[in-house]
């Protein structure tokens, strides 16, 4: 059976390597994109990387109306990313979300109406399998060493910090983590900002230089030894075998997963 596709973000950079990825599926089709510019244009207008004629709208409602795909794939910014994810539950047409941060207020009220529709939605932080690998690591290596600081760096391009992989490695470590103030008690900064951000007491740094892609190094300390989980995302095409993955699970779910490890069948 083919998916039936529509795209947001489609002249991203994320949105780009989708589209190439899409095209190259046979049992995925393409059936229209949504563009903030462009209402009305044909995709192969506005994009090299596709030559057939695919109807770009500036309008969710009206895209999701006229088209009615099977999968909803937003690649774009958390506002209004937010705002199509919810127009596409609305509508019965499940959801992958690769956009990052939403707010947990924002995942909680697509979740109500998910589960009200009995629709499926993927929210992924991060496509790339070994990134989901390096955070399920993390959660594991969190139960002996509950002193943890989180190294992300990305792209300069990239709005908003923390990465979304961060926080949800914060989410899965705190799973097996015992509470702990790690640091000394006195510590203060003379540079604000210095310790990075606190989110749950584990400090994330982010930086933000061109050159980058999405990195992460999530660096565990103990007596006179140090563990390392670190993965690298060199290339948009490392995040299209899981973006692959969620197009084909999103239908079997009748609620929203925040996590591709959820659709990974690890056990
Ligand atoms: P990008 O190159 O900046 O592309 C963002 C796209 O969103 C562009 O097409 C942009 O169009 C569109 N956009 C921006 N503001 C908009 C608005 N107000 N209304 C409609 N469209 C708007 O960014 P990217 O690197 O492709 O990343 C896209 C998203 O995916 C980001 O949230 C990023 O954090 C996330 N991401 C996720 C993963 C993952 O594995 N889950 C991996 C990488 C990135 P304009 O040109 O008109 O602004």
């Amino acid at each position: 059976m083919t998916v039936k596709i529509v795209l947001a973000g489609p002249r991203g950079k994320m949105g780009t390597e989708a589209i190439k990825m899409i095209l190259k599926e046979q049992s995925f089709e393409l059936v229209g994109c949504i563009d903030r510019i462009n209402n009305g244009k044909s995709l192969n207008e506005v994009t090299h990387v596709c030559e057939n004629s695919i109807p770009i709208y500036d309008d969710a409602e009206n895209c999701f109306n006229e088209l009615n795909p099977d999968v909803f794939i937003d690649l774009t910014v958390p506002k209004i990313g937010f705002e199509h994810a919810k127009s596409a539950l609305k509508h019965s047409i499940a959801a992958v979300v690769g956009t990052s941060g939403f707010s947990e207020e924002q995942i909680d009220e697509l979740a109500v109406i998910a589960e009200k529709n009995k629709i499926g939605c993927i929210i992924a932080p991060n496509f790339a399998l070994g990134a989901v690998l390096m955070m399920l690591f993390s959660k594991m290596a969190a139960k002996y060493f509950p002193d943890v600081e989180i190294i992300e760096k990305h792209h300069d391009k990239k709005i908003d910090a923390p990465s979304g992989t961060a926080l949800k490695t914060i989410e899965m470590i705190k799973q097996t983590r015992k509470s702990k103030n790690q640091g000394h008690p006195d510590e203060y900064e003379i540079l604000k900002g210095a310790r990075g951000g606190n989110a749950d007491g584990i400090r994330i740094h982010s930086m933000r230089l061109p050159g980058l892609v999405a990195h992460q190094e999530v660096v565990f300390g103990s007596k006179s030894q140090l563990l390392s989980i670190k993965h690298d995302s060199f290339h948009r095409e490392s995040f299209m075998d899981g973006l692959k993955l969620a197009i084909n699970e999103v239908s079997k779910l009748q609620n929203l997963v925040y996590g591709l490890e959820h659709v990974m069948n690890l056990d």
